[in-house]
């Protein structure tokens, strides 16, 4: 789990933060350089009639850069996709594909695309990140290791690149990787807290430590998030 580089790929601005923000604090301070690429451009999360979503947009990426200052992520990527519009289209899958090329991460860290619903049928999971999932297996293969896609990406200088790991976090049973964040879950909240706009006063801390308790018991962990994960090549040396 020493990977020298991770890219995060995530739908909207906090995303990030609740599926992984734990597991990037532990790389960042291992060492690991960290890329967080956000979709779209969360302005759909407010429903007040008097919100203005350009405006929503701009605080936004505020909030999200201040987590990933927080969480040692240097590298910020927006595509600024209309939140609640993501498509699977070529256009995204280039964007990703150009992101990843460029990055080339030892680890791609995605929403699960399979994902509808949560087991216990209280949620629907949200068209977004079902949509940037899609794209994002699509990059993982054929697009970002096959020569003859995206041609048009050769000549920005993007070689192709041939991902080693592909990890999504879940709170479900097909977890098969605990990563131990009892010494970063600080990290993790502060980062959750710098989405001032959508947490509100709504008590994130305790929600936190009680799913990353649930996932880490079982574990002998005090606090973990839980991927399932893909190993695609095998790491070079
Ligand atoms: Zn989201």
């Amino acid at each position: 789990m020493d990977f020298e580089r991770a890219m995060i790929v995530f739908a909207h601005p906090d995303d990030g933060e609740f599926g992984s923000a734990g597991t990037v604090a532990v790389w960042t301070e291992r060492g690991t350089q960290v890329a967080y690429v956000c979709v779209t451009d969360g302005s759909a999360g407010s429903n007040e009639a008097s919100a203005d979503r350009d405006e929503l947009a701009a605080l936004r990426e505020r909030e999200q850069r201040a987590a990933a200052e927080v969480l040692g992520v240097e590298d910020c990527t927006f595509l600024g996709i209309r939140d609640g519009m993501v498509e699977v289209t070529l256009d995204l899958r280039r964007a990703l594909t150009r992101e990843v090329r460029r990055f080339r991460p030892d680890v791609l860290v995605i929403p699960d695309p399979s994902r509808l619903w949560d087991q216990e049928r209280t949620y629907i999971n949200h068209t977004d990140h079902r949509a940037v999932g899609m794209a994002c297996v699509a990059v993982a293969n054929p697009d970002s290791s096959t020569r003859p896609m995206f041609p048009e990406l050769l000549d920005e200088g993007f070689e192709p690149f041939e991902l080693p790991h592909l990890w999504m976090p879940t709170w479900g049973e097909d977890a098969d990787t605990f990563v131990d964040i009892t010494e970063t879950i600080e990290k993790k909240i502060e980062a959750l807290r710098c989405h001032a706009s959508q947490i509100h006063d709504w008590p994130v801390d305790e929600w936190i430590r009680a799913r990353a308790k649930e996932r880490g018991a079982p574990q002998g962990m005090e606090y973990a998030e839980s991927f399932r994960t893909f190993r695609l090549r095998e790491d070079r040396d």
